[in-house]
């Protein structure tokens, strides 16, 4: 049997799955995500004799990154974990895209103080979630890549200095596997690139090496570029015209951070599970391409729509190539206007040989209009608002 739960993540993502005695954990929303959601099953997996065989970071983001934070924080170094054993972390940071240095060749004490800012600042704040109370210890200080680094962790299958790209494939057990689709190589050099343009830009003139100051700056910097595209997509949304097609207002992502998204085919036996992240969907275009062989679209057992189905994520191009009988959208809607109800309407539009069931893990304005909406095609589907349960992947 094989099940996946997507957690109460505010506006972000959290997902954990399991197959027989293997499982997963995809982003961690907010650290409030965690506490309230994901630590009751942590323990309950740690109890059952079980850990966790792969953690995924998909992006640096503070609604999918920071519940890991927490996790890492509250659960100690790898050979001593209080709650639940991580035996793997995928995590692109600084140390996977330039080389590893302890040297501070080259900074200035300015650039020094420059640097002891941007890390006092820490994470964005976490705009989208209701409780402060638990995000402040969990978000200032320590980025993921510093607690990956001190825990020991087995970090990016070794200790982080390479990234995880387009084609890795890790075998998790005989009947887990993933095979990496994105990013590409050349998205995370543009992603650096951006980054030391970035710090540039706050006045850091010093050498740009992956020693834990900079790889600090790294995290914070990226977390606060992500929170300012979304500030942008917000205002945009709120003043259309919602009887518009998919093809009308899709307009392609331009954020580097939503571009570095690992996204990835989760194999759980004969299941493929299609996990998006925020990614681009060009991106997933080129990735998923190759893989029909047919005018006919690949068909999956489930997929997480990209990005919390913005219309800047999901194109009439990619729903070509792709479909499934399930379709994951996690978002509360708060902020972004997430999801965007172009992209759920061409979602259930398509004809099918099967219905399809449309997960929320909240309500949102869109949700509740599709609930009102007719496919095109005919083909039927059933709305789920607030899902919390097991979703069975039969
Ligand atoms: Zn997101």
């Amino acid at each position: 049997m094989a099940w996946l739960r997507m957690y109460s993540a505010g506006n972000g993502d959290c997902f954990l799955i399991e197959h027989g005695l293997t499982s997963v954990l995809v982003d961690g929303g907010y650290s409030s995500t965690f506490q309230r959601h994901v630590l009751p099953d942590l323990r309950d997996l740690a109890d059952r004799g079980q850990a966790l065989d792969l953690v995924v970071a998909t992006h640096i983001d503070a609604d999918h990154i920071a519940g890991l934070v927490r996790l890492l924080a509250q659960n100690g170094s790898a050979d001593l974990p209080d709650i639940v054993g991580v035996r793997r972390v995928w995590h692109n940071s600084l140390r996977s895209l330039v080389p590893p240095s302890s040297q501070s060749t080259g900074m200035s004490e300015g650039d020094e103080e420059l640097l002891q800012e941007i890390r006092r600042r820490g994470y964005a704040q976490a705009a989208g979630d209701n409780s402060p109370e638990a995000e402040i210890s969990a978000l200032q200080g320590s980025s993921l890549a510093s607690l990956l680094r001190t825990g020991g962790f087995n970090w990016n299958d070794s200790d982080g200095a390479r990234p995880i790209a387009a084609p890795d494939h890790l075998r998790l057990s005989a009947e887990v596997n993933l095979t990496v689709l994105g990013p590409t190589p050349e998205r995370l050099s543009g992603l650096r690139d951006w980054w030391i343009g970035e710090l540039r830009r706050t006045g850091v003139a010093g050498v740009i090496n992956s020693r834990p100051a900079l790889e600090d700056a790294f995290e914070f910097l990226c977390s606060y570029e992500s929170e300012r595209v979304s500030r942008k997509e917000e205002e945009i949304s709120g003043r259309r015209d919602t009887g518009l097609e998919l093809a009308d207002v899709y307009e392609p992502d331009d954020s580097v951070i939503n571009a570095s998204s690992i996204t990835f085919i989760l194999e759980l036996g004969n299941r493929r599970v299609l996990f998006l992240g925020d990614a681009w969907a060009e991106d997933c275009q080129a990735a998923l391409g190759t893989m029909r062989h047919a005018a006919i679209p690949v068909v999956f057992d489930a997929i997480k729509v990209s990005h919390h189905g913005s219309r800047r994520n999901t194109s009439p191009g990619l729903l070509r190539l792709v479909d499934s009988p399930r379709f994951l959208v996690s978002t509360n809607g708060e902020r972004h206007n997430h999801p965007d109800i172009e992209v759920l309407k061409a979602l259930v539009d398509r004809p099918a040989p099967f219905a399809r069931e449309m997960y929320f893990n909240s309500t949102t304005p869109a949700s509740r209009a599709l609930r009102s909406h007719r496919s095109k095609s005919g083909t039927g589907f059933t709305v789920y608002e607030d899902y919390q349960n097991r979703i069975e992947i039969p």
